[in-house]
């Protein structure tokens, strides 16, 4: 009998050590424990059979062997119970991380700085408060001239004004610099304009300069009809219309076919025409290049200009210009 214990006692820790889960622990008390078939149970009920002087130390083993099964199954049951909460649960869904995104507008100013880039300009930069003379006088718009009303803008009280247009950037790089010169200048500008789905009164533009000797207007076309088709795709043509700007002579304005009705059928947003207006440029006007010291006679130039927000809202769809600075992440999330 006493060896029967020895063996059954071997076999308890050994159920004891492979059982893991709380539905194993209890397998082992009632396989061990229970009431009916427990096998220690059934050991207890053949106590009877043995002579007195062995049964009183069978009987002490067997009731050492039940309260030690007892006591050791129930700290593995505390122990499986509190263990899960020490260890994160794997099946609990994760929590949600909300990641910011670039705004379409810097999206659309990267591309285009990209482009020229490739194309052998490089980016400067210029204040966005300027004087009287970077915004209007430099640019060949003196203080009597009637170009000034549509480049009107934000006066500040020492005279100062909200840069209206980011030429002035053009004027800063020249007054330094000697040709030859190819930049292109993205930024903020001011204007009082009233708002509406196309007009701001503060928006961005990204323009374009180059001054060498022997700068014609051929150059000017081929740069700007590669960059139309970097942003738009082959497919859609580009076309010149004259145009009048008091820094550029000759000037024009550069479409792009309608990439909403790309056979040029017209739509709504081409109101019928099939073309949309891209940006206005020309040839440096040579007071301009004389206001900053560089010799017209021997050196030529091109600029051009664009608002950022027509090019954005022409490349993804967007009908209205406020929808840039509203911060509503309904819209902002979708790029
Ligand atoms: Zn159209």
């Amino acid at each position: 009998m006493k060896e029967t214990i020895r063996k059954l006692r071997q076999e308890a820790e050994d159920a004891l050590s492979g059982a893991l889960s709380p539905d194993a622990l209890e397998q082992v008390r009632v396989s061990f424990l229970g009431r009916k078939q427990g096998r220690i149970g059934i050991l207890f009920g053949q106590l009877g059979r043995l002579p007195e002087d062995s049964r009183k130390e069978a009987g002490r083993l067997l009731n050492d062997l039940r309260s030690w099964l007892s006591r050791s199954l129930e700290e593995r049951l505390a122990a499986a119970a509190s263990a899960p909460a020490d260890l994160p649960d794997p099946t609990v869904p994760g929590i949600p991380v909300n990641v910011g995104r670039r705004n379409p507008l810097l999206l659309m100013r990267d591309e285009l700085v990209d482009i020229f880039g490739t194309l052998g300009f490089e980016v400067a930069t210029g204040p966005e408060v300027e004087t009287g003379w970077y915004n209007f006088d430099a640019l060949n718009i003196p203080p009597d001239h009637p170009a000034r009303e549509s480049f009107d803008t934000f006066f500040l009280e020492d005279g100062n004004i909200l840069r209206s247009q980011t030429s002035t950037v053009q004027i800063r790089v020249m007054e330094k610099r000697r040709p030859p010169i190819r930049i292109v200048a993205p930024g903020r500008v001011f204007r009082p304009d009233t708002v509406d789905s196309t007009h701001h009164h503060t928006f961005h533009q990204i323009e374009g300069l180059a001054v060498d000797t022997d700068v014609t207007f051929g150059d000017l076309k081929g740069v700007l009809s590669m960059f139309a088709h970097l942003v738009y795709g082959e497919k859609l043509d580009t076309r010149f219309r004259p145009s009048f700007f008091p820094f550029t002579e000759p000037s024009a304005e550069m479409d792009v076919q309608c990439p909403f009705c790309s056979a040029g059928s017209g739509c709504p947003v081409c109101k019928g025409s099939g073309w949309i207006e891209l940006l206005g440029c020309g040839m440096v006007d040579p007071n301009v290049l004389t206001a900053v010291d560089i010799d017209p006679a021997v050196y030529s130039g091109f600029a051009f200009g664009m608002g950022i927000e027509r090019i954005a809202m022409m490349k993804y769809g967007i009908n209205d210009i406020r929808l840039f600075l509203e911060n509503d992440l309904r819209f902002l999330a979708q790029f």
